[in-house]
């Protein structure tokens, strides 16, 4: 059954609407035409006529006396065609040859009129010189013929306008049917495909038209929708494992602790492991929350002229005392004026402070770090070195990665969770800055975000870290 809404129905209506209206407007042209065109061919027959008079007259005015002129019209009259429709008048006016019915007055020409419920075309009133006098001349048809083709042409387009819409619209009902099988078909398949099976694919028709480039951009969307259902399923799984140890840790010391009798000090010690314990898990639980809105893309990051001199000042001075409590050195380097992009201030001081955070971590005692802030010739650089461990080659494109952690057991030592690069590139992404890590193993590593003057234009949509 044809759903009222179908495509098929509307096409194959406009089809056959347009279709009737072009055959009415060839039908009705048509009729005119050959209306006028007959007409045209009895005019010139009343002419030929008028003109056969005109010469008979000419050739026997002089051997003929004028009173046997009437007698020998009437002769030639019964041999013409229509002679009973002929009229010829002598100079004195007087009828020489008369018609059943009487012509209208008025100058020469071709007129029509009705006599005896017949409808008749007339040419009346043809003026000539015979022998110096002036004849007048008039012929009449009879256009019961003309009626009758008409007629037949009529009952012609009322039955082959109406056959030839019916085959068009079944026709044309036919081949929207066969064009748009493919939709049905992609439309069935579509409805079939869940988040349970989002690595099906729609058959792409090989048509190079427009069903082609839907199925394709289906199956492309179907792509992407799979990825980001892969990356959060994953995501998922990677963070409630990431959640159990800490819990997992914090009730085994709790327990331990309540398993039997035990001095204060031993009570105090359990709680500060609960306490640490609990601080990084809470910390892992922003982080998480963080890239939760990040994926949701809740709410987006005000934009806004941020000091990047100001920022960098203010989050090294904070960073300075956890550097100095691990014997590190913490230097700034900035240019002398004040560089100002648009941005969101907090965001960026998170960013910071993870590289800052990292480079203090993964750098043994006596290291140094240094913070720079270059303003190039294509933007601004923000820069963190460190001397600490480095990054192998093999991971160092991985260390993006959401719970990517290179050396596990240390990181975990160091209170991280792997998922602070994630968010520094999340926020980087949000300000269409490009952050880039280089390291050589042992020696140290560099972070760079690089804002270019286009990336600080508009604010894109990203969920503001709290
Ligand atoms: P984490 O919380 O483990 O530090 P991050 O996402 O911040 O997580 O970093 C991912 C991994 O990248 C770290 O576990 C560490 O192995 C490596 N890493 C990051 N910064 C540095 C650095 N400055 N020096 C050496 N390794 C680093």
């Amino acid at each position: 059954m044809m759903p009222a809404g179908s495509i098929r129905l509307r096409l194959t209506a406009w089809y056959t609407a347009t279709l009737f209206a072009g055959l009415a407007i060839f039908g009705v042209g048509a009729w005119i035409a050959v209306s006028i065109s007959i007409t045209e061919a009895v005019d010139h027959s009343l002419r030929t006529r008028v003109d056969a008079v005109k010469q008979y007259l000419n050739y026997t005015i002089e051997s003929v006396p004028a009173k046997e002129l009437r007698e020998e019209l009437k002769e030639f009259a019964m041999g013409a065609p229509e002679g009973n429709l002929l009229q010829v008048r002598d100079p004195e006016g007087k009828d020489l040859l008369s018609m059943p019915f009487s012509l209208p007055q008025g100058p020469a020409g071709f007129t029509e009129l009705n006599w005896n419920g017949k409808t008749y075309r007339v040419l009346s009133h043809v003026q000539f010189l015979v022998d110096g006098g002036r004849y007048e001349v008039g012929a009449a048809a009879d256009l019961e013929e003309r009626a009758e083709i008409l007629s037949r042409f009529r009952t012609l387009l009322a039955l082959a306008i109406p056959s030839v819409l019916l085959i068009a619209a079944f026709g044309g009902y036919w081949m929207s049917r066969r064009a748009l099988r493919p939709v049905d078909d992609l439309t069935a398949a579509a409805r079939s495909i869940g988040i349970d099976n989002l690595s099906s694919r729609l058959t792409v028709p090989q048509t190079g038209d427009e069903l082609q480039r839907l199925a394709e951009t289906w199956n492309d969307m179907l792509h992407r929708l799979q990825r980001s259902v892969t990356r959060l399923s994953q995501f998922t799984a990677d963070a409630s494992h990431e959640l159990r140890s800490p819990i997992a840790f914090i009730r085994t010391a709790a327990e331990i602790a309540l398993r039997q009798q035990r001095t204060p000090e031993a009570y105090r010690d359990a709680l500060r492991q609960i306490h640490d314990e609990s601080e990084r898990t809470s910390r892992l639980v922003e982080d998480l929350l963080v890239l939760a809105r990040a994926d949701a893309a809740a709410d987006a990051l005000q934009f806004a002229p941020v000091d990047l001199t100001d920022v960098v000042d203010q989050v090294c001075h904070q960073e300075q005392r956890q550097a100095r409590a691990k014997d590190l050195e913490l230097e700034v380097r900035m240019p002398p004026e004040t560089v100002v992009i648009q941005g969101n201030d907090l965001a960026i001081r998170r960013l910071l402070r993870v590289l800052l955070d990292n480079a203090i971590k993964y750098t043994p005692a006596g290291g140094r770090i240094e913070v720079s802030l270059d303003r190039q010739q294509d933007g601004v650089e923000l820069a963190v070195r460190d001397t600490g461990i480095g990054i192998a080659e093999t991971d160092l494109p991985r260390v993006f990665d959401r719970f990517y952690r290179a050396d596990k057991a240390r990181s975990r030592d160091e209170g991280g969770c792997g998922l602070g690069l994630s968010i520094a590139q999340w926020i980087a992404r949000c300000h269409r800055a490009e952050i880039r890590a280089e390291s050589d193993t042992g020696h140290g590593s560099v972070f760079r975000v690089m804002w270019r003057p286009t990336s600080q234009q508009s604010s894109p949509a990203c969920p503001a870290p709290r």
